[in-house]
């Protein structure tokens, strides 16, 4: 039976060129990049070019980038260094209530040295109401922080608006795009954002290496001290293979991105409607076309996501319920809550998260599977109705 990999939310296959790219700095091309010689020499410009593609896909310069150790870690930068930096001017934030972890408990941890954070809600989609936001902002707001696209449902916010009404205000604007780059376009110029934060692993790169855009005049303080690495701003001795890959990564995704969402389109347009022709009981969660080209996630009455997963995952298929961090806990996801889905529907949510080695058949014999697996675990459901 063929393993069908249905998460690429969770995270990707490295491609065969990202790897290829980042192989001889593991070996022959090992200096540390801060080093005079020439072994730095040759690691620093490795880094040097993969900042410039980084650059290239999002449309800034490559001195407004810093590398990081993950998604999270440029989300923490970007929150913790801000509110440090201009603490003494104000001290609200404001968020949206469907952050990934990577903000919410970062928002909760400023919360308790001192900060207020405003949790801006969303409706029934997904989607932040930029009248929220107007109505949200104070004398006291330093930094507004809403996602690009949300990892559990997919809904594309509408950035561009948001980061304008922020800096009406005089207000800077952040946006985790850690779903969105490499998966739609992302011109940091055209949203009008002043930090933006990505990860390597979500599109086709290593994991463990993310970065920070900060557009230039923008003031942070660093969140890791140490040696002068990342222009002061981020300290310890640089992934160099990381990089390189996250570069390639950046490179392939700036000439694939048209043909990347075309396929994924295709796919989940094709997944959307074989679930009406063929499943009860379900809602499609997320909006219907502010959505990320790879996502369909839904709720099943009656049944719980984790079983369905096992399940699935006996057929070969590998799906998630809600996020990767939260399935195996038994709490609904806080993004379904969110957006008003009932609290028993959301335990039956599934994810579906497609990507570029998926196939037209497997998306076929997924639709021949789901609704038996669904239809064995209703049979033993304490919450379906009999007739
Ligand atoms: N933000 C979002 C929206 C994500 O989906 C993720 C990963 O799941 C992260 C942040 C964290 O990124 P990383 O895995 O690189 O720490």
């Amino acid at each position: 039976m063929k393993s069908v990999y249905f998460d690429h939310a969770a995270t990707t296959p490295v491609h065969p060129e990202v790897l290829e790219a980042m192989l001889p700095y593991f070996s022959e091309q090992f200096g540390n990049a801060s080093s005079l010689h020439s072994y730095g020499q040759l690691a620093a410009r490795a880094v040097e070019e993969a900042r410039a593609q980084v650059a290239e896909l999002i449309n800034c310069d490559p001195r407004e980038i810093i590398f990081t150790g993950s998604g999270t870690e440029a989300d923490n930068f970007a929150l913790k260094g801000i509110a440090e930096k201009l603490k003494s001017r104000g001290n609200h934030i404001i968020t949206s209530s469907i952050e990934h972890h990577a903000v919410e408990m970062t928002c909760r941890y400023l919360e308790k040295r001192g900060f207020h954070v405003t949790y801006l809600p969303v409706d029934k989609d997904g989607l932040v109401h930029p009248e929220e936001l107007k109505k949200a902002l104070t004398d006291q707001t330093i930094l507004v922080s809403v996602m690009h696209a949300n990892n559990e449902v997919g809904t594309i916010q509408p950035i561009k608006e948001l980061a304008q009404i922020a800096h009406e205000r005089g207000v800077l604007f952040h946006t985790d795009a850690v779903q969105t780059v490499g998966s739609i376009p992302v011109d940091v110029k055209d949203l009008g954002v002043d930090l933006l934060s990505l990860s390597a692993h979500k599109f086709y790169g290593p994991k463990g290496v993310g970065a920070l855009y900060m557009r230039k005049g923008v003031a942070i303080e660093p969140l890791i001290h140490g040696g002068g690495q990342e222009r002061n701003l981020r300290a310890g001795t640089t992934n160099v293979p990381g990089i390189v890959g996250l570069g390639k990564a950046a490179e392939l995704a700036k000439k694939e991105l048209r043909e990347r969402m075309e396929h994924n389109l295709n796919l989940r347009e094709r997944l959307i409607k074989g679930l009406e022709e063929r499943l009860s009981d379900y809602v499609l969660t997320g909006h219907r076309t502010l959505r990320l080209p790879g996502n369909v996630s839904i709720c099943v009455q009656y049944i719980e996501g984790e079983s369905m997963l096992l399940l699935l995952s006996a057929e070969g298929f590998a799906c998630s319920s809600g996020s990767a961090c939260t399935s195996g806990s038994l709490e609904p996801s806080h993004v379904l809550l969110s957006m008003g889905i009932d609290p028993q529907l959301a335990q039956g949510s599934l994810r579906i998260t497609l990507g570029r080695e998926n196939t037209v058949e497997d998306v076929d014999r997924f639709l021949e599977v789901l609704p038996k697996v669904v239809e064995r675990l209703r049979e033993m459901s304490p919450f379906k109705p009999r007739k």
